[in-house]
């Protein structure tokens, strides 16, 4: 399983390029764009199973052995030849059991059974067993009553899995419960994507540090704090690259020291188009800066940029757009540059407890969360109140045309969970 230590080529500088003549773009453009034009940006490396939880497969993983590898037994009781007729029968029990990890080592003759308990490869001559609960035991015999089908209470060499069958396939963040599958199959260790490096680094003179003393007109910084947490539970490495004032100097002195400490970053604030917005400013004048202007509520403009070949995404400074703008786009492009593919988050359509008149044109995230089996939203809208992003458990995306939706209606929600989070 060695391998050279190299990372696939950097992004092209022109990856964010939107289509000549596009104004308003609707959400559905915009993610298949990053879909399109975004790949892989990690090396491989090896990883001990134990260490494997949340790692992404780089290989195909194929079964080293067959789970069960042997056929045993699923039950604690006595193993014979089956089937069994209808009505009673009576064995001879021969000495010894088989026990899980103790085989039992000689062959059953036909006609006769042997002692079993749970997880016992079968012995020779045994293919069948009958649970404890349903025997008499006396004098060396057992007694049942029929019928019994041939195999029953066993289970079978490979049910579970057959030796050389692909278990699991390139893209897999691997769960808990693969962890146990690998390991059944004979998996010590298995080949992973490296962790994606996130950079995240708020941008504004109005923003001081958490504890700081804050003056007239600064506020604390929400964002850094949300976003590093959002990155690690997306399943990244979140590097904290502070905060920088508005200036370009200050600006791009950071980006600079990030590009080379990080595969991508995550910019807050600065993104638009005005005379503070020095992240769109400083990825304009590196020339390899896209304004992307879509069709999305909440949404100020997104700015996607290249800096030094690391990919820079330029969220809105409002932090409820800023996540809304985190889960439903840099997270399927964080997904997919770290080798697992493209992720569409799984949403559920359940009645609404509310009432909402929607005009058609932009798509609409409202931070939710269910109730009684019911979406409930947040009682404003308002892109500057975080208490709403704390209080939603979920959001419910409403289509971009128009909608007219009464309490009952079905509505589409999305939990924070389908996320990653
Ligand atoms: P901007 O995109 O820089 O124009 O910022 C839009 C709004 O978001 C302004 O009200 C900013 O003060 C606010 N904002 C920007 N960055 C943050 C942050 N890190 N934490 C909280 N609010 C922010
Ligand atoms: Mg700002």
């Amino acid at each position: 399983m060695s391998k050279p230590d190299i990372s696939p080529p950097p992004l092209r500088n022109d990856c964010f390029a939107l289509p000549a003549g596009v104004n308003w773009t609707p959400v559905d453009d915009a993610l298949a764009l990053l879909r399109d034009r975004l790949t892989v940006v990690t090396g491989v490396e090896s990883a001990p199973l134990m260490q494997a939880a949340g790692r992404i497969l780089a290989e195909d993983v194929q079964a080293k052995r067959s789970n069960p590898p042997q056929p045993n037994t699923a039950v604690d009781g006595y193993g014979f030849a089956g089937p069994v007729a209808d009505g009673p029968c009576v064995l001879p029990l021969v000495e010894g059991r088989a026990a899980a990890g103790v085989p039992f080592g000689g062959k059953v003759p036909s006609g006769h059974a042997v002692r079993v308990l749970t997880g016992a490869a079968l012995p020779e001559g045994v293919d069948t067993v009958i649970l404890e609960e349903d025997v008499t035991l006396d004098q060396g015999h057992i007694a049942f009553r029929g019928p019994l089908k041939k195999g029953a209470n066993a289970r079978k060499a490979g049910e579970d899995v057959v030796e050389g069958a692909l278990a699991l396939p390139a893209g897999r963040r691997l769960t808990p419960a693969d962890l146990a599958l690998l390991s059944a199959i004979g998996l010590a260790e298995v080949s992973v994507y490296k962790v994606l490096r996130v950079g995240v680094l708020s941008t504004g003179d109005e923003l001081v540090e958490p504890g700081d003393i804050a003056a007239p007109g600064q506020i604390y910084d929400a964002n850094r704090p949300m976003l590093l947490s959002l990155v690690e539970r997306m399943g990244f490495e979140p590097v904290d690259l502070g905060s920088a004032e508005d200036s370009r100097e200050a600006l791009e002195h950071r980006l600079n020291h990030a590009a080379r400490q990080v595969d991508v970053i995550l910019t807050s604030g600065g993104a638009s188009a005005g005379d503070e917005d020095h992240v769109s400013a400083l990825l304009q004048e590196a020339g390899a800066m896209q304004e992307w202007r879509i069709a999305l509520k909440p949404g100020r403009p997104l700015a996607l940029g290249m800096w030094d070949q690391t990919p820079v995404f330029g969220l809105p400074g409002n932090p409820v757009a800023a996540m809304v703008c985190t889960l439903v786009f840099a997270r399927p492009a964080l997904t997919l540059m770290a080798g697992a593919g493209w992720q569409e988050p799984q949403g559920f359509d359940v009645p609404a407890a509310f009432e909402k008149r929607k005009k058609p044109g932009r798509r609409e995230y409202l931070r939710a969360r269910i109730r009684e089996g019911r979406a409930e939203v947040f009682h404003s809208e308002g892109s500057g109140r975080i208490s709403g992003l704390s209080w939603a458990e979920g959001l419910v995306e409403i289509e971009d045309g128009a909608r007219d939706i009464q309490p009952g209606d079905p509505v589409r929600f999305i939990p924070y969970g389908s996320f990653g989070l």
